[in-house]
């Protein structure tokens, strides 16, 4: 058995290894919906690469492409893994980087000739993005969270999402079959790029993940009173998109000024929308995300007094429809912690930062304990084919993928097995 420090000083990645896999994903197209032929074949190209390097692979019953590599001991996995489906025009970078990555490390692994104690196990989770029937698809029915309904949704061809598993080698009929328990994976650990500026504007090659936000949805209604614009004097006016406006700052003052991390107004509908006519009615939708899900709660009701204060204003009412609430997902304390300490044994400084974005890992931190390592994104664009992430950022990212794995694997494992 080779100690740690013997380990972590001989095993590292293979930086030119690592952009030719990036590379070689990357070059079969910037489209690569899921379930598409294009998607099909970087599955296969990714398939291709885990024969390579010796691993067991199979497709599970939604169609996650996974690699096993054993261990010495009879241990739940570490699993560790990402998504190469992209959006319409989508990055080099967003997915492929954590699964070039995990293939790398399992690489460096094998070159070094070191078997770790837990089974290795890489998962390229199925339908990621969600532009056809819904997002993170792989990963939920890993937790059991995708329902009959789900496999009935249809694409713009008509095509159910149960047809399209079929595609990629899954198996609809047994998608119980997909589910892990609680306990059945050792940690779950994912690298991607952050999607954000944070880590460029701060300086830190690394980024350490506390959690995945939480979102808020309401829908909010504005009902003044449509008029013409020409006879009704201002003070006898019950315009909803002045109301509005002054809603909308609100909602910007309650994210500036401590309320849940960010909050947006994306969308905003006015009626009749007419260039002589007092907006009579605005329809407009409200988006808020934390990684605290009470901070999410008490900015909604600071909302809902803004808008009755604006109402006695203004004299336009306010009705307010929540629409959906999607939990927060805690990073676990250890496995930030092993981030850390990888971070730290290495000499990289790291910076402590929310996901902004949804994540497969913010799924299987409902079964595992669960961590993620951001590394920048020049300029903070993603979903886009201008998304860049700097050589070194991706070997770096790497470096600390595999020595976290390495530290979960020995010492710092507290309760993984
Ligand atoms: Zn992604």
């Amino acid at each position: 058995m080779k100690p740690l420090r013997q380990v972590s000083q001989s095993v590292s990645i293979d930086s030119g290894q690592l952009q030719c896999r990036i590379d070689a994903i990357a070059s079969l197209g910037g489209t690569r919906l899921a379930y598409t032929p294009a998607d099909v074949e970087a599955r296969s190209s990714v398939l291709e690469m885990m024969r390579q390097l010796g691993l067991k692979t199979a497709v599970d019953a939604v169609g996650n492409l996974i690699g096993c590599r054993p261990g010495r001991l009879s241990l739940a996995p570490i699993a560790f893994g990402s998504h190469i489906d992209t959006v319409r025009s989508g990055g080099r970078y967003d997915g492929v980087l954590g699964v070039a990555a995990g293939l790398e490390c399992l690489a460096s692994l094998a070159a070094a000739d070191y078997v770790s104690r837990h089974p290795l196990e890489i998962i390229v989770f199925a339908n990621e993005e969600g532009q056809n029937f819904g997002a993170l698809c792989g990963s939920r029915a890993m937790i059991g969270a995708l329902s009959p309904e789900d496999l009935l949704r249809v694409d713009e061809t008509g095509r159910t999402l149960a047809e399209a598993i079929k595609v990629v080698g899954g198996n609809p009929r047994q998608i119980n079959s997909a589910i892990r328990q609680p306990g059945e994976m050792a940690a779950f650990l994912e690298l991607h790029i952050e999607q954000g500026a944070v880590l460029e504007s701060v300086g830190a090659p690394i980024g350490v993940v506390e959690g995945i936000s939480g979102i808020s949805y309401t829908e909010v209604k504005l009902s003044g009173m449509a008029n013409h614009s020409g006879t009704t004097v201002m003070d006898l006016r019950k315009d909803a998109l002045v109301a509005a406006a002054q809603f909308v700052m609100a909602v910007q003052e309650a994210a500036r000024q401590g309320g849940c991390r960010v909050a947006t107004v994306g969308r905003l509908a006015v009626h009749p929308n007419s260039v002589n006519i007092i907006p009579g009615e605005v329809l407009l939708t409200v988006e808020l995300r934390d990684v605290d899900r009470n901070k999410i709660l008490e900015t909604r009701r600071y909302l809902r007094d803004c808008g009755r204060q604006i109402s006695e204003r203004t004299g336009v009412g306010f009705e307010f429809t929540e629409r959906e609430l999607i939990d927060p997902v805690p990073c676990s304390a250890e496995v930030q912690q092993a981030i850390i300490n990888s971070c730290e044994g290495m000499g990289v400084r790291y910076h402590r930062l929310p996901s902004g974005a949804g994540h497969d890992a913010q799924m299987m931190g409902k079964i595992a304990p669960m961590g993620m390592i951001f590394v920048p994104s020049a300029g903070g664009v993603s979903h886009s084919p201008e998304e860049f992430t700097a050589r070194e950022h991706c070997a770096l990212g790497a470096e600390v993928l595999l020595q976290t794995i390495l530290r979960l694997d020995r010492d710092e494992g507290r309760g993984l097995e």
